[in-house]
This record gives structure tokens, sequence and C-alpha cells, in this order.
């Protein structure tokens, strides 16, 4: 027990160092550049680049369902590692682990219960999983999205590399899948202050990386409204923040699927209540796992116990919303 003490002390001394360094460079940014002085005009323009703008929320869903579910499956695999340069056989094969065993676990759970998913796609991942992409396409009622060429960390590029790599996303994704892909995840969901524009520029439905909501939202760019549905996450309803380990920073034991099972159905039966919709972001790596991928078939099961639950993709749930087809 003490060995472990020591050890997570050790760790626990690291997160903080991280932490700290991290502090430190965003207080030399202030002090180089304090908001403090800034003019409200400055201030209101840099918050006014992307905002929430009307909530999208239909008065019924279709076929009078009281709530929508998106369940979103970001098939990330080993580019997350690759985009830091990570390369060790190793962590690859953590990753192999999404397409090899958690994606098949998933479509047949999928299968078991005909529901539709969404599977957010980095260009790299599918080209090295080619096979997956055909499987996950035979289904028919899936959809696939764009999540970045390598899962790169978009709001450290500059406009034009931003743009290049979208643009071959999108043509990668369209080439392997037959289908032009209508909806972005940006990988880890960061945002560069022109992702919005590019966004737009390649006249995509929606996007489903942003947080102003737990409803449907249409996004507002510079105070204009973009005709962009957002689709909001939250980290709360992301496997990877219970489940997901770095070992190089912290400490945080996995949460158990039980503990993870109670704040998802508690989620999911307050968007119930409120008649709004839940958006669940998962990644084959992380519940492909066995005690995961049950505790995710309980929700299911959950969730399907109750009358009028839609189940649908986002470009599905987007469209809906966007037609105003439920008022
Ligand atoms: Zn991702």
């Amino acid at each position: 027990m003490k060995v472990f003490q020591l050890a997570g002390g050790i760790l626990a001394l690291s997160f903080i160092g991280l932490m700290v360094v991290r502090t430190a460079a965003a207080q030399n940014q202030q002090q180089q550049d304090p908001t403090w002085k800034w003019p409200e005009s400055r201030v209101f323009e840099t918050v006014n680049r992307v905002r929430a703008g009307r909530d999208l929320t239909p008065k019924h869903w279709p076929n009078g369902a009281r709530v929508a579910v998106g369940l979103s499956f970001d098939f990330d695999n080993e580019t997350p590692s690759l985009r830091d340069g990570q390369t060790s056989p190793a962590l690859m094969a953590q990753g192999e682990y999404g397409a090899r065993a958690g994606l098949p676990r998933i479509l047949s759970l999928l299968d078991k219960y005909d529901l539709p998913a969404t599977f957010f796609v980095p260009a790299i991942s599918a080209k090295l999983h080619p096979q997956s992409i055909k499987d996950i396409v035979a289904k028919k009622r899936h959809e696939i999205g764009v999540h970045g060429w390598i899962h790169e960390r978009n709001s450290l590029l500059g406009e034009s590399d931003e743009r290049d790599l979208m643009r071959r996303s999108i043509e990668a994704l369209t080439e392997m899948t037959g289908k032009k892909p209508v909806g972005l995840r940006t990988p880890s969901w960061d945002f560069s202050p022109w992702t919005m524009k590019l966004v737009r520029e390649f006249g995509l439905l929606y996007d489903s990386s942003l947080m102003a909501d737990d409803r449907p939202y249409e996004v507002m760019m510079d105070g204009a409204a973009t005709g962009v549905v957002e689709l909001p996450v939250e980290w709360i309803m992301d496997d990877f923040v219970y489940f997901g380990m770095d070992r190089q920073t912290t400490l945080r034991p996995f949460t158990t699927p039980d503990e993870v099972f109670t704040i998802w159905r508690a989620e999911f039966d307050k968007a119930y209540e409120e008649g709004t919709m839940f958006i669940l972001t998962m990644h084959p790596h992380v519940i492909g796992h066995r005690s995961r991928i049950a505790m995710l078939e309980r929700l299911i099961q959950h969730m399907k116990s109750k009358t009028g639950v839609w189940f649908a993709t986002h470009e599905e749930i987007s469209r809906f919303v966007k037609d105003g087809k439920g008022n």
C-alpha cells in the first residue's frame, strides 16, 4: 500500500508540475497582453467569434418522441498517439485494439438493438483500418463524419494548414465511403478561431465539438447566424475521462463501469424529462473493453425501456432540427 501511495504521490506531483507549467504559460501571456487592459470591444469581438445562437430543440421529435439519442464513436485508434509523435509499438497496439477488438463488439451491439450510430474517423485511422470502414458502411444505417487527418491539434495550426487537412480528410472519407461527410467533430474538441469559417467553406451541415448547451443550437459567427447546427458535447458524456489513463500526468484510477452507468443514466433521464437530446461520445479503444461494453448495453436497455426515444445519427438529428420539422 505504501508503494502505491509513494507512486501516487510522485504522479500527483508530476501532474501538479504540468499544471504549474500551463498556468505559468497563461500568466506569461496575461502579462504580455493582459485582458484587463483590453477595450470592451475587443473582449466582445473575441467572445462573439463563435457563440451559441437560437435553440433548435423541436416541439416534437419524429413520431412524437420525447428525446433524441445520438450515439457517437470516435474511431481514433492509433492517431492520438501518432499526432504527438508517440510511435511506440506499445501505444500503437493500445490504439489498434479499437479496430481489432472494440469495433466488432460495438457493431454487434448496435445490430442486436437495431440502432444507428455516428462514427467520427480521422482520415489516417480510416486508411490504417480500411476493413473497419467497410464493416461500418456495410450496415447501411451508420454515419461517418470528419475527425481530422491524424487527430491533429487544430487549434495550434495556421489557417491554411487547418484548411488543407480538412480538405484532405473530407476527400479521403468520401473516397472510402462513397458519400461525402456532412458533419465534423474536431479532434479533442479543439477549436481554432477559424474552424467555424472552414466548416462553412466546406458546406458542412453540423458540428459536434462545442459545449454551450445540452440542446441542439445554431452556431453564430461574429454575431451572425451561420445556418450550421451544433450538437453539443460534454466531457461528462465522454468515456475517455472515466476510463482513459495517462500514466505521465495522472494518478486518477479508472472509474468503475457502474459509476459511469449511474452518471450517464442520470444525464439521459434528465434529457428525457426535459424533452431534449442526449449525445454520447465514446471510443472503440476505450468503451470496447469487455466490462465497459456490457455497461453500454445496460444503458441501451434502460433507454429502450422508455417510450418515445428516437435513436438517430447526428446527420439525421441535424437535418430534423435544421428543417424545423418538429415545430
Ligand atoms: Zn478523437
